[in-house]
């Protein structure tokens, strides 16, 4: 809230973190305090000044709102200002390292964001006709090849928009070819240490969930897979990489079991930056697998815009994809909007997919070509077990051996401590760096899973190893303080998680904001 002089006061969204004094403004030096938008700019003023219009006639029938839009008014230069000094308030990759496990938080390369601003490609719109936009259709159809080309795999649907819409394509896909052969099925299988993605879409789908436990070195149990396996298993859901950061050793043997009770392959792609270029899927007996375009292609990634998440397909789930697709025709790109067969599940979104996603994707992979491709896969598992050897001398390493692009440590190392991985986390946000993934994977206690990706230096892993060992030592020196009191320098300290998780407050109220 703002008092009458355009101060913020404390109020939960402004918070005035120095221990020395109290700032007028509630501003730290170049970090600006900002309120809500609603606190700025009130329901009853414009940012922009209108005539009056006489004679007015509305030509929408009686449909016309009537109530007030309740909508803040603002002028050019405040919304500017209030998004850029929100936007410094956050972490970016622009910013710093961004160690986030399993997520591929890597750079995006300028050339993809030049690409996605060609006035051809970012002016269009997708219900212009056909004739106009083919170079675009073209673009996705050859993205949809080179998607191909590097899983091994003979088709994709393009249009899922997230890794876990992609698993929703993936498993309604399964589901049509099941019931396409009056074989409804109702089990999926899902290792323990899977992303919650995979059971939440497995259950969404109607299926019920039997979960696999993990052998002693992090991977999948193959004979307790094979023990739960049976005529009523639809799918194995796995990810491989998986979550621990290893390889699955035994994926083929997975996909043999699975197949021969008549169910399919469902892998997750997200950990495709491991083996992309190195590895070809479909060489691995799956039927279906999504790819975050956001994760492996770059193209900005989570808050920073959408994702894009194509499903390849085998054969003989490739009749069931979603609508549309793209196909070349003998002269022109058609769009092909209607299922000719009749066998697709429907569609999942409106138009195509993220177009934006596709381009920068695209950009990302020409530029690369197939041998930087490769050598994504070889430097981020090169940079992840420079982290691990660099660490577990000091810090728990979950399993014995190398990782593959991302590195798992628990909380042994902070045994008799009084610190969690929770307080460590935060104090990583007093250094500078956004926290790892934290607590998962479930299979090990109080996990911390480290993906520094390809396109760190060595300089800027080093330092990252040099400011974990600091966190460590500190923390086995006894500062706690420095662990459960962090952050001590960000501008909010810590939130109640679970509060705004169990009880979101999505929308502001006029009532409640004056409060
Ligand atoms: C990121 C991720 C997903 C979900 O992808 P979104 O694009 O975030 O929906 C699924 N599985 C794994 C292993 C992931 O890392």
């Amino acid at each position: 809230m703002m008092n009458n002089q355009g101060r913020p006061t404390n109020t939960s969204s402004v918070k005035n973190v120095s221990n020395i004094y109290e700032t007028f403004t509630g501003s730290q030096g170049l970090s600006q305090a900002e309120g809500l938008i609603y606190e700025i700019g009130d329901t009853e003023r414009t940012g922009v000044d209108f005539k009056e219009v006489n004679d007015f006639k509305s030509a929408l029938g009686g449909m016309e709102r009537t109530n007030e839009i309740g909508l803040a008014g603002l002028t050019e230069p405040e919304v500017m200002r209030h998004y850029t000094r929100l936007s410094r308030k956050n972490f970016a990759i622009d910013l710093g390292l961004y160690p986030l496990g399993s997520c591929t938080m890597k750079h995006n390369p300028r050339l993809n964001e030049k690409m996605a601003r060609l006035s051809g490609l970012g002016d269009i719109h997708p219900l212009q006709p056909i004739s106009t936009t083919q170079g675009a259709l073209d673009l996705i159809d050859t993205l949809a090849h080179w998607l191909k080309t590097m899983t091994g795999m003979p088709a994709v649907a393009m249009s899922p928009k997230a890794g876990a819409h992609g698993e929703l394509c993936g498993l309604m896909t399964i589901r049509a070819a099941l019931e396409a052969k009056g074989d409804a099925r109702s089990i999926v299988l899902a290792p323990e240490s899977a992303h919650g993605t995979n059971p939440a879409t497995a259950s969404l789908c109607g299926y019920r969930v039997k979960p696999i436990p993990a052998t002693e070195d992090g991977r999948v149990d193959l004979e307790a897979m094979k023990e739960a396996l049976g005529p009523d298993v639809a799918a194995i859901m796995v990810t491989n990489p998986n979550t621990c950061g290893l390889f699955e050793r035994e994926i083929i043997e997975i996909a043999d079991a699975v197949h021969a009770v008549g169910g399919y392959f469902y892998c997750d792609g997200a950990n495709f930056n491991a083996i992309v270029g190195k590895v070809r899927p479909g060489d691995l007996g799956v039927d279906a697998m999504h790819i975050n375009l956001h994760k492996t292609f770059s193209t900005p990634h989570g808050g920073g815009g959408p994702g894009a998440g194509p499903v390849v397909l085998s054969e003989a789930l490739a009749p069931f994809a979603p609508m549309p697709y793209v196909i070349a025709g003998e002269e022109n790109f058609e769009l092909i909007e209607h299922d000719p067969t009749g066998k697709s599940f429907g569609r999942m979104t409106a138009f195509h997919g993220q177009m934006g996603m596709f381009i920068r994707a695209l950009s990302y992979m020409m530029s690369h070509g197939a041998d930087g491709l490769a050598k994504v896969a070889e430097d981020s598992v090169l940079n992840a077990n420079y982290v691990l050897a660099s660490l577990k001398d000091i810090m728990s390493a979950s399993f014995e051996g190398p990782c593959m692009h991302e590195a798992l440590f628990d909380d042994r190392f902070l045994k008799d401590t009084g610190i969690s991985t929770l307080d460590f986390a935060k104090a990583m946000i007093d250094e500078g760096y956004h926290p790892m993934t934290m607590y998962f994977p479930l299979v090990v206690h109080g996990a911390m899973l480290i993906e520094p990706t390809e396109s760190e230096s060595k300089q800027s892993v080093d330092q990252f190893i040099g400011m974990m060992r600091h966190l460590v030592e500190k923390a086995k020196a006894g500062e706690i303080e420095r662990f459960t009191g962090a952050p001590h320098f960000a501008p909010l300290k810590r939130l109640d998680e679970t509060g705004a998780a169990r009880n979101p407050v999505l929308r502001w109220r006029a009532n409640e904001g004056e409060e």
